[in-house]
Formats: structure tokens, sequence, C-alpha cells
């Protein structure tokens, strides 16, 4: 890692952000060295998110709310798909077919193990 300010080199991340420390504080440093454009804001509603650290750079979304409801958008989208694969299990259920072949291949599979 390298200070941007005066050009030291530190191989830890420690001792460059105790150094960092010497010329401004972490976020005026990574506001202007570091930042991305689309850091910094809250990917769920927009919003500017807090200063995490020099390593960490900026939150991804607001504290608490934004994240849970964030993950909770994505777990009804895997509930949706499980819903899905319910829906065609109940079907297997109703007509049996599929069932009935696997336990007479089990049924096969073992018999001709024990002989
Ligand atoms: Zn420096
Ligand atoms: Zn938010």
């Amino acid at each position: 890692m390298k200070c941007e300010i005066c050009g030291k080199e530190y191989a830890g991340y420690n001792g460059f952000s105790q150094h960092v420390s010497r010329h401004l504080p972490h976020q005026e440093y990574y506001d202007q060295y570091l930042k991305t454009e689309e850091e910094g804001y809250c990917k769920h509603c927009g919003k500017p998110t807090n200063f995490k650290s020099l390593k960490l750079g900026y939150a991804d979304f607001c504290p608490t709310t934004c994240a849970v409801q964030y993950s909770n958008t994505h777990q009804s989208e895997d509930q949706k798909r499980d819903r899905a694969a319910k829906v065609r299990q109940t079907d297997l259920d109703k007509y049996g077919v599929e069932n009935v072949f696997q336990i007479d291949s089990i049924k096969e599979t073992c018999k001709n193990s024990i002989l």
C-alpha cells in the first residue's frame, strides 16, 4: 500500500493506516484518493452511507434497515423458486409414477448386491 500524499510504501495495512492519519483523517484520505464514483451510497435506496474504515471504505447500505430490506428482496426470489419446486413435487406425488420406478430400481439394486 502506497501513501498517495508522500509516496511512502507500506507492506501492511496497520502501518499504512497509522501513516495516513498523520496527513489526513482516514475518511478524507479515502474520499480524495481511494473512493470510486458509485461508492458511499446505499445500494438499496441511494442515500449516502457511513464510512467504515480506510481498508473497508463505505458501507454498502444504510445501517440495519436497507441491508435487511435488500436481503429480504433476494430471499423472496429464492422462496418463489422453492414454491415452484414444491408444486412440481406435488404433481409427482399425485401420479406417483416416478416414485414407483425409483423404489423398484432401489429394490433391484439391493437384491443384486446381496446375491
Ligand atoms: Zn504519506
Ligand atoms: Zn438505504
